[in-house]
């Protein structure tokens, strides 16, 4: 069966900012069919559970590949390497497995596909990809939010 690398907080891991889960039963029926990668790429960049809600300011995560943008968290904290370092790992965790697909969490600044929080601590979207998600596209794996 074809491997897919999945979000953790969609398969029902409380690793969100906030310490919680965003479980959704088509990542949960991936886990249960055996078909799941299952990471949260901020936790593998060194981030705690919870900690301080973070977006991409000056852009979206391919700006950040790019050193064009920076994550930075609620309280001002630069924390662009730690989501860079997870990036890495959820792709080789996809490239470990043989996963060509993910299912990621909306919106997020790592896992976001096509919309994703603008910066501004508002709940104002843009349009861009998350730093996770942009660099699992690059490498040619198909992203979609779940
Ligand atoms: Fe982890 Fe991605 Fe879920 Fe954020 S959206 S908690 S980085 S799996």
């Amino acid at each position: 069966m074809e491997p897919i690398l999945v979000s953790a907080c969609l398969a029902g891991v409380p690793c969100r900012y906030d310490g919680r889960a965003k479980t959704s039963a088509a990542a949960v029926g991936l886990v249960e069919a055996g078909q799941a990668v299952v990471v949260c790429p901020e936790v593998a960049g060194g981030l705690a559970t919870p900690r301080p809600a973070a977006e991409i300011v000056g852009g979206d995560g391919e700006d950040v590949l790019a050193g064009r943008a920076r994550v930075v968290d609620v309280t001002g904290a630069d924390c662009t390497g730690a989501f860079l370092d997870g990036a890495r790992q959820a792709l080789a965790a996809a490239e470990a497995a043989g996963a060509r697909r993910a299912l990621l969490m909306a919106r997020s600044p790592s896992c976001g596909c096509g919309r994703i929080y603008d910066g501004t601590f508002t709940g104002a979207l843009r349009p861009g990809d998350g730093v996770t998600a942009a660099l699992l596209r690059r490498a040619g794996i198909e992203v979609e939010a779940g």
